[in-house]
């Protein structure tokens, strides 16, 4: 098949394009190889991606959709592409409106006119904001704790808004805290590492609980989702709950570095934890990396950097 990501130098649509160009699908992949962290780190995979045939086209979803859809025949488009972050939110909301709720429509009314036959979107657990336990899809009902977490879930409407007006097919993926090699600087365990190796300190904001997903889980799970041609909302987490906390004490005793404690930024919640039991049963979606072992994968990586 030949299949479209936006966002696809990014550390989750690089991933999935690596997967599926193995998978024997024709993957190309469009990105802006914007600044909200370290653009070198992007071109890096973006060159990975080209060295293994996978075509990259330097565009902007907000003005260049029609020239990428009109040159290819996309039988899915994963829409990656956005402004993530919890914390920017807060300090620029209106720049999450323009690239997290105004270029998810423009991707609906390009695949409207395109006649894309299915579309995937990249939502976040943050949609459930505050709450405690497993949580089901059902449970996402607009309480959210940011302006990212409002974005994302108002982009999730906008897709069904599509889907029930005019018959676009679309599965929604919430993300529970991926993690893995090559990933993003701003999330805690890519800094913990890093800060670890370079024997600094590490700050633990809060005392977070998080579902921390390993990359190849969740590019797994896209990819039945795509065999499956699946629609509606599905959590992708790993459906195991972890401490930060723990998580950085243990590499600061690995490591010999301190951890210091911070208060808890505004925005973050104090808890994820997916069931992931609608994900498995539609397309037999099983987490199977643990993170003590997706961490090891990870020191790996960064350490070959160093
Ligand atoms: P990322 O920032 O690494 O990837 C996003 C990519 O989109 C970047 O390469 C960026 O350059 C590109 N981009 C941004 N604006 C663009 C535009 N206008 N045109 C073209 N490209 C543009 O983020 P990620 O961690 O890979 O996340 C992928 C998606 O998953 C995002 O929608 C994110 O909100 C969502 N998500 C991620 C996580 C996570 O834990 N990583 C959790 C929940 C949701």
């Amino acid at each position: 098949m030949q299949i479209g990501i936006t966002g696809g130098a990014g550390f989750i649509g690089s991933a999935l394009a690596l997967r599926l160009h193995a998978s024997g699908h024709t993957v190309s992949v469009i990105d802006a190889f914007t600044d909200y962290y370290d653009v070198e780190l992007k071109l890096e995979r973006a060159r990975l991606l080209q060295q293994n045939g996978i075509e990259v086209f330097e565009g902007n979803v907000h003005e260049d959709l029609p020239t990428w859809f009109g040159s290819h025949s996309f039988a899915a488009v994963f829409h990656l592409a956005a402004l993530p972050g919890v914390p920017g939110s807060l300090q620029e909301p209106h720049r999450y409106i323009e690239d997290d709720i105004a270029m998810t429509v423009t991707v609906l009314e390009a695949a409207r006119t395109y006649a894309i036959p299915h579309l995937f979107f990249a939502s976040s657990s943050s949609v459930y904001g505050e709450q405690t336990g497993a949580l089901l899809e059902h449970q996402a009902t607009g309480q959210v704790m940011s302006p990212y977490a409002a974005a994302k879930y108002s982009a999730e409407t906008f897709c069904q808004a599509y889907q029930n007006l005019y018959g676009l097919q679309i599965g929604i993926f919430r993300f529970f805290t991926v993690y893995g090699p090559a990933g993003r600087p701003d999330m805690a365990l890519y800094r913990f590492i890093e800060q670890a190796l370079r024997g600094q300190p590490l700050t633990v904001f809060g005392d977070p609980i998080r579902d921390f997903t390993y990359i190849d889980d969740i590019t797994r799970g896209m990819e039945q989702a795509l065999q499956a041609q699946a629609t509606g909302i599905f959590n992708l987490g790993a459906n195991r709950p972890e401490s930060v906390r723990d998580a950085a004490a243990m590499l600061g005793e690995r490591f010999d570095v301190p951890v210091a404690f911070a208060p808890a930024r505004a925005g973050d919640v104090s808890m994820t934890w997916s069931n992931t039991d609608a994900a498995r049963q539609t397309f037999g979606y099983v987490p199977s990396v643990t993170l003590a072992d997706g961490m090891e994968r990870m020191i790996t990586w960064h350490r070959d950097r160093l």
